[in-house]
């Protein structure tokens, strides 16, 4: 199968090792940018985005993430990785001097992080996810886990949303987008975050599938790094 990175830089790596193994991949932990180079596809893990963000600047991994971003390297975010792939977090983290986390981007979203509030610090629920099933197949649920998990408040044209929960009332409307030029935004129904989304290369969820046993997403990025979906 495909040589398939995970940034090992903070996270949840063996979880993702694990899954992609069963997938029939080869997982390779990556921390070095010649390690980078030798992979067909990356997994950002779950973890902290502030550390994650951090550590890729400490290991001189930024710069190589952000070019073979940019030049197509198939990506899959879950949980903190979907916050670092995205164009924009609605209330970034700021370190003492004031100055907000970053992410490398790629994916035209806001994420807001923590998104589902104390009281529900990690849940888990079944998910309708469009695009799993092979050709005429029928969907069967998702059974996703939440671990202070983001959601997406905003997708730009040609983000794909592929599944969504219902938003608990009590949230602010989603930041407007300052920084954004040009195009339009798809406003996504205020009742309804999205959960899971991709743009042709990157993919990410809010959700763990690598903590469940659940092999779909972990498949769809194989087809995806194999250019067949
Ligand atoms: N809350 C974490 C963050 O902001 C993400 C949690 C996770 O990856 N399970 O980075």
């Amino acid at each position: 199968g495909p040589r398939v990175g995970i940034l090992a830089l903070q996270g949840d790596v063996r979880e993702h090792a694990r899954a992609l193994e069963a997938c029939g991949a080869t997982a390779v932990p990556v921390r070095r940018p010649g390690e980078l180079a030798a992979v067909e596809g990356l997994i950002i893990p779950g973890g902290e985005s502030t550390t994650i963000d951090k550590l890729t600047r400490i290991f001189g991994m930024r710069d190589p993430l952000l070019e073979r971003i940019a030049a197509g390297l198939p990506v899959y975010g879950s949980c903190a990785g979907m916050i670092m792939l995205a164009d924009e977090i609605a209330d970034p983290a700021r370190d003492l001097d004031g100055n907000p986390q970053q992410t490398l981007g790629g994916l035209d979203i806001t994420v807001r992080r923590n998104a589902f509030g104390r009281q529900v610090d990690s849940f888990e629920t079944e998910l309708e996810f469009q695009g799993l099933a092979p050709e005429g197949g029928a969907e069967t649920p998702l059974h996703a886990v939440f671990i202070r998990a983001p959601w997406v408040e905003r997708v730009g044209v040609g983000v794909q949303v592929l599944a969504t929960v219902r938003a608990p009332g009590t949230l602010a409307p989603a930041a407007p987008n300052p920084g954004q030029t040009g195009g339009q935004t798809a406003r996504i129904d205020p009742e309804v975050r999205a959960v899971a989304v991709r743009s042709q290369h990157l993919l990410a969820t809010s959700f763990h599938p690598e903590v469940t046993g659940e092999r779909r997403i972990h498949e769809l990025f194989i087809r995806m790094i194999r250019g067949e979906a």
